[in-house]
């Protein structure tokens, strides 16, 4: 078993002045914590986190990330508590802990391989500090080190894991010899015959090839010392996997892989390099094409090199890479040489910013961005990737902007399923669709085909696609219901002028007219009627010629017609979503008062009318939702309201004359009443009251219902049964 002073050692001569008792704790607490437990192996489980600590220490990490690797299974594994780990070694410690413990908590097995690229997001969105990677990666590179213990089932499932996650997770952040022992132990235990049959013929090769690697590496250093140019070049086999990887990915044999041997030039300096490949090129012919830069252009993983394929002796390709030593670090300890510096104190802004670039491109690099008018759009709302990523019901894992719904979701599906859902499922549990999602939950829409997308949606969503949608549904249906209604309102007025409407809202007709008032087409011209942009009385005006106009009869009925008509809905006190200006009338068959629940129905030729829910037109109406508006009263605007009531009285003197004062006192005003003798001497006083909502005719009711001789007060909702009513009691007196 690895000593802890070995890895005190370590840490001393990378960080002189690290808090070794920090590091001291953490090995005894984490000696208690795992005591008595046993690895597959049967060695003490303790030599597990002991190695991980050892091999952050390797990397040349502080005394922060070494602790964590000693504690990073006490939490899981262990009695061992939140609590005591946050007191013991305060909260960056257990920060780092946690995190580690919560990304091994991810189940990642039998997952589809197209996700594991979803998964190291996850991971990586999840891990707010990036030695949470670190910690988890020496964590695997131990367990990958130690999997001949285990059953071969369970060692293909964690090698194929390691592929699929981990080993790229060590490439992004430019680990190059994490991802490479990874890959390589993987490899071996996932195609074990293609394994041996590679390192067999490696070795067989070793030989032969060396000998030209050799001489070339031979004649290269001879002629940069001759021309003063200080540099180390070595022969370079290249890794068992990726000879794999490259005879499956090119379908060829392993004679065929030419670049098996390269050379690598290193030099002290950066500015040596181009020099060196000048001299290179001049020594030897370079494959067209094969040149990269990746000095100018470094990797996204911030890998930096000159790659050239030059044509040695016997027509025989090799691959030289070029390189500094400050590059050579960088691609070997990627992120790692880079966290150093913050763990030692050494807090030079200019170090900490070039890590913050590296995160950042990370993260950019994760965005894969096929269209480039998607990526666009994401800029502009996603602005700098800060997600959350979410699993669907079959394990499928999604990305969102952080603050996300289970709208943007829904869009996320398809775009139906958008504008049917009606509520979501996270972890199981049902929750409003404008709750915030967070990584890791599993999200399950419910749709319905009555639902509908409201506007409200669009102060909850997060991605561009749902926005869109929305946006686009809402305008479609406003544009609809525009039409209809500019359609009613045209229609209501020819007829009130005995004209017929086929003659004048022929498609040909309307399009002249919309032409004179500035629009393309005659649908635009009818929209922009219904949307209260155009008046009805310049239309009309467009499109009957004055002399085809006879003023209109003045029938009793109109005038006696107590429904209000009045262009803007803010006058009428009640608000219509999604149009602001629209004709509004009161059905007459139940006359809704503020605080009655209402709806709104597109009617032919009769602008918007306004029902109560439970009135039976509107029920029967309810399956016809084209024409179904949401209105809502507006306490703001609302005004008086006219409801009717029939009191029945005892026929006595002064009963009226208590009735009227009994509702003055509520403040309300009588705008009609007849009082009539019914059959048996009883009084049936008819009332028409103006009041400014539901609760103060409750409390009239209320108080003539209190009245002495009163024996009901009822209210009357429709307005024809009130006036016929009226009519039979008159006869019957
Ligand atoms: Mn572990």
């Amino acid at each position: 078993m690895i000593r802890p002073e070995f890895i005190i050692e370590e840490l001393r001569k990378n960080m002189p002045d690290a808090d070794f008792d920090m590091v001291w704790r953490a090995y005894a607490f984490a000696a208690k914590c795992h005591k008595g437990q046993k690895r597959v192996s049967g060695e003490a489980y303790l030599n597990h986190p002991l190695e991980v600590a050892n091999i952050l220490a390797k990397m040349k990490l502080g005394h922060i990330s070494i602790s964590v690797g000693l504690l990073h299974d006490t939490l899981e594994d262990t009695f061992a508590t939140e609590d005591e780990i946050k007191e013991k070694f305060g909260d960056e410690v257990f920060q780092i802990v946690d995190g580690v413990t919560k990304i091994s908590m991810i189940e990642t097995s039998n997952k589809e391989h197209q996700q594991s690229e979803n998964i190291r997001k996850m991971i990586l969105a999840m891990a707010k500090d990036i030695r949470v990677i670190l910690v988890k990666l020496a964590d695997r590179v131990h367990n990958v080190r130690t999997l001949h213990y285990l059953k071969p089932a369970k060692q293909k499932k964690i090698a194929q894991e390691t592929l699929d996650i981990y080993a790229p997770l060590a490439n992004r952040l430019g680990i190059g010899w994490i991802k490479t022992e990874l890959e390589n132990n993987s490899f071996k235990y996932l195609w074990p015959n293609e394994y041996s049959e590679i390192k067999h013929k490696l070795a067989a090769l070793e030989l032969e090839r060396d000998k030209y690697i050799d001489q070339i590496v031979e004649q290269i250093s001879e002629r940069l010392r001759l021309d003063g140019v200080a540099a180390d070049v070595k022969g370079r086999p290249k890794h068992y996997y990726s000879i794999f990887s490259k005879m499956r990915s090119q379908n060829i044999s392993f004679e065929e892989v030419y670049d098996i041997m390269g050379i690598r030039v290193i030099t002290p300096t950066d500015q040596e390099c181009y020099a060196i490949l000048g001299i290179l090129h001049s020594m030897f012919k370079p494959i067209p094409g094969k040149l990269k830069d990746y000095i100018a252009l470094p990797k996204a993983n911030m890998y930096q090199s000159l790659h050239t394929t030059v044509v040695g002796s016997g027509g025989k390709p090799v691959e030289v890479q070029i390189r500094s030593q400050r590059m050579d670090v960088l691609c070997e300890e990627g992120i790692a040489s880079h966290w150093r510096y913050k763990e030692g104190g050494d807090k030079k802004s200019d170090r900490h910013d070039e890590q913050i670039t590296w995160i950042r491109r990370l993260l950019e690099w994760q965005q894969e961005v096929k269209d480039p008018r998607e990526f666009l759009e994401k800029v502009k709302i996603d602005l700098f990737p800060d997600e959350v990523y979410i699993f669907t019901p079959r394990q499928e894992v999604k990305s969102f902007p952080r603050g996300a719904t289970p709208i943007d979701f829904a869009f996320s599906v398809h775009s139906d399923v958008g504008e049917r859902c009606i509520g979501a499922k996270v972890n199981g549990k049902l929750v409003s669709l404008k709750t915030q999602l967070r990584n890791g939950d599993i999200v399950e829409i419910l749709t319905s085909t009555q639902a509908r997308p409201s506007r409200d949606w669009l102060k909850h969503v997060k991605t561009s696609k749902a926005r869109t949608k929305i946006s686009s549904y809402l305008n479609q249906a406003e544009r609809q219901r525009a039409l209809n209604l500019g359609r009613e309102l045209l229609v209501g007025e020819l007829e009130k002028y005995n004209l017929s409407p086929g003659d004048y809202m022929e498609e040909s007709k309307l399009a002249a007219g919309a032409r004179s008032v500035g629009y393309n087409t005659g649908d635009s011209m009818v929209v922009a009627l219904g949307l209260g942009k155009l008046k009805l009385s310049a239309v009309f005006a467009r499109l009957v010629p004055k002399e085809a106009i006879t003023e209109p009869e003045v029938t009793p009925e109109s005038i006696v017609s107590p429904t209000t008509v009045k262009r803007n809905s803010a006058q009428m006190g009640v608000k219509v979503s999604d149009i602001d200006d629209i004709l509004i009338r009161f059905a007459q068959c139940c006359n809704p008062l503020p605080g009655d629940d209402i709806v709104g129905f597109i009617s032919r030729g009769r602008g918007l009318i306004v029902h109560t829910k439970d009135c039976a037109n509107s029920t029967n109406m309810g399956s016809d939702s084209d024409r179904c508006v949401d209105v809502v009263w507006d306490k703001k605007t609302s005004g008086k309201r006219e409801a009717m009531l029939l009191v029945k009285t005892e026929d006595r003197p002064g009963t009226l004359a208590n009735v009227s004062v009994a509702i003055a006192d509520n403040g309300a005003n009588i705008t009609e009443a007849n009082v009539l003798t019914a059959k048996g001497g009883n009084g049936h006083i008819y009332l028409t009251v103006e009041i400014s909502d539901l609760s103060q005719l409750q409390r009239i009711m209320g108080a003539v219902m209190r009245l002495s001789g009163v024996h009901s007060v009822e209210r009357i909702r429709n307005l024809r049964s009130f006036s016929a009513q009226m009519r039979k009691s008159k006869k019957k007196h």
